[in-house]
């Protein structure tokens, strides 16, 4: 792997086609596909390599839950074939180290500035030109500025009263020290119980001498069947990943691995919806929520499943006392991001591991030597905030972000965000999203819709230069439409329904609006293709 280099540093405003932010998936491909047409481009990333959310995420058991021979580039034949995956799910490092693969392959680190977090972008509208300041004293300006932040980058540590009184280290599962952390012998306190909890639960708890768990919501989560990937698998999927990729864009969720029953539950025997959910549930992974037409849907439909997955899970957990804190009952299976685990109930047999409910008895405060719920102090070593993330609006809205007339994107969004296709918002001229709130972004399988993304903001980005229009920005009402389309879109489903991240319910203030885009991979790309052949219907040129 080639060490990080990074550009040199700018004392004055320099000026480039394009800025963009971010050096993960979705900024590495960006990046390429300007140079592609011939335009010249900055990245700033925050971290010292590229990667993004394996860059930060190198907590103990991190793995992709979209399959490994899917989560990958789909835009280069010869990327692809170079590569061989090792196991169904990748763990980071694997990852990370493909991802400097490509890296190395398209040779992009010489056009980005690492370690420099890019604090403010001011839309000139007189120069046509956006002003880009990072924390280093970088100045560059552009025509275009595309924001590949990620939905999932800007780790939150809860505001609990007393943590900077705690005399032992603490981490965030997305911001990881690089060089691990050894937690042999130690009393370790976990809070959280989402995805990055349930992978690494269970290893930390082989090191720990005592692991306290606390939990807020328990959450759905079923055998991911992490295996490793045969040469015969390995050599399928490179021979059509090109085509596979094509077929994975019309699909509803990026994926291509399982089909969907589309059948509803209701128009199914007792026998049929139990053997498919059986099968499902075998397969690992995430088939198990495309059991049926209407899982996403209806309570009926989601009570098959949920009562399924409750029965199945309660089969591992051999505590009496922690049976019931563990099984979800409190929200529809899938409408929180369902969790994909390796042992992570049966974690909760072992003698040294135990759970607090902070549900009925909620973190108080942290002291020196621990954490207090309930009244009662938990002594811990170390803590562990597997707390989640300001998704989907957070990376963004840190960003001081002013377009036409100073407006600030943050004011614009503060009952919630206001885009156009998640790709763009009125009042903030050639300002891209890379799977903006508004899109399916998480949703998906999430490679996919960011090579959907990147290709439709090329394309329209050489159409502009091609034909020297200025700018380009989405129109009020078409925004206005859209917003209002997305949000009928989840009302017709579960999702609305629970606390979720999705619904910014885990930051206290935020507002509760589903932000994802409900409709789909397929059915939004066509949504995509059609607005580009008109013309770019519902955006404003600029001459
Ligand atoms: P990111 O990878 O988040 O990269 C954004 C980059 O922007 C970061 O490196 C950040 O440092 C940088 N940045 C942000 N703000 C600034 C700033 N102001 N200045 C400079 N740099 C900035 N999705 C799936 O589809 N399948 C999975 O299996 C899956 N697993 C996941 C596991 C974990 C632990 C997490 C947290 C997420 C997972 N996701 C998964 C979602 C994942 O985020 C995406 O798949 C994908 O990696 C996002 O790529 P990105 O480039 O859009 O964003
Ligand atoms: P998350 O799903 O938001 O989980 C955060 C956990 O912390 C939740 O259990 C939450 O409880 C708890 N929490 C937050 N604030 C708390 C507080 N003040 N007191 C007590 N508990 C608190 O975050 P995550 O686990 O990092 O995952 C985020 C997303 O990243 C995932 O949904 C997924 O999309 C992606 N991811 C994927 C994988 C993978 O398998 N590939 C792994 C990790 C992450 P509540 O539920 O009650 O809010």
């Amino acid at each position: 792997m080639a060490q990080e280099t990074s550009a040199s540093a700018q004392a004055e405003t320099k000026e480039f086609d394009a800025v963009i932010v971010g050096a993960g998936f979705a900024g590495m491909y960006m990046l390429h596909r300007l140079r592609g047409l011939g335009l010249t481009a900055c990245v700033f990333e925050a971290g010292d390599g590229v990667g993004g959310t394996w860059y930060w995420n190198r907590y103990p058991g991190a793995r992709c839950d979209v399959e490994s021979l899917e989560y990958q580039y789909g835009f280069s034949d010869e990327i692809q074939r170079d590569w061989t995956w090792t196991e169904r799910y990748a763990a980071q490092p694997e990852i990370l180290r493909y991802q400097n693969y490509v890296a190395d392959r398209l040779d992009l680190r010489r056009d980005i500035r690492f370690s420099t977090r890019v604090a403010a972008a001011t839309y000139d509208e007189r120069a046509g030109l956006w002003s880009v300041a990072t924390n280093r004293g970088d100045r560059v300006a552009a025509r275009f500025c595309i924001m590949a932040t990620g939905c999932l980058s800007a780790a939150r540590v809860p505001d609990f009263e007393g943590i900077d009184e705690f005399e032992g280290p603490w981490y965030h599962t997305g911001d990881w020290p690089k060089e691990g952390v050894d937690f042999s012998g130690k009393r370790v306190g976990v809070i959280g119980t989402g995805s990055s909890a349930v992978q690494s639960i269970p290893l930390i708890a082989e090191q720990a001498k005592h692991l306290t768990v606390f939990q807020r919501t328990a959450n759905f989560t079923l055998p991911a069947g992490n295996r490793p990937l045969p040469k015969e698998e390995i050599e399928k999927s490179k021979a059509t990943l090109m085509q596979d990729r094509r077929h994975a864009r019309t699909t509803a969720g990026g994926i291509i691995c399982f089909e969907y029953n589309e059948t509803p539950a209701a128009e199914m025997t007792p026998e049929d919806r139990a053997r498919e959910l059986n099968d499902r549930w075998n397969m690992g992974g995430f088939a198990f929520l495309g059991a049926f037409g209407d899982v996403m849907a209806t309570h009926e439909a989601n009570d098959y499943a949920a009562e399924f997955a409750r029965a199945k899970m309660r089969e591992v957990i051999e505590k009496p006392e922690v049976v019931d804190l563990l099984l979800p009952n409190d929200h529809p299976i899938g409408v929180k991001r369902l969790c994909l685990d390796t042992h992570y109930l049966e974690t909760f047999n072992a003698p040294h591991v135990d759970l607090v409910d902070v549900r009925k008895a909620p973190i108080e405060r942290i002291t020196k030597k621990g954490i207090v719920s309930g009244g009662k102090e938990y002594e811990v070593d170390c803590i562990v905030f597997a707390t989640g993330f300001d998704a989907m609006t957070g990376a963004l809205t840190s960003i001081d972000i002013a377009g036409r007339n100073g407006a600030k994107l943050s004011e614009k969004w503060a009952a919630g965000p206001r885009t156009y296709l998640g790709l763009g918002s009125a009042g903030f001229p050639n300002l891209f999203f890379i799977t903006g709130p508004g899109s399916p972004s998480v949703l998906s399988n999430m490679i996919v819709s960011i090579e959907q993304h990147v290709d439709w903001i090329a394309e329209c980005i050489g159409r502009l230069t091609e034909g020297n229009i200025r700018s380009i920005e989405p129109t009020k009402d078409a925004e206005d439409v859209w917003v209002e389309h997305v949000n009928e879109v989840a009302s017709t489903t579960l999702y609305p329904q629970a606390n979720s991240w999705y619904m910014g319910a885990n930051i206290p203030g935020k507002p509760r609006i589903f932000m994802p885009y409900a409709g789909g991979v397929g059915v939004y790309g066509e949504k995509l293709a059609e607005v580009a052949a008109k013309d770019y219907e519902g955006f404003a040129l600029g001459a």
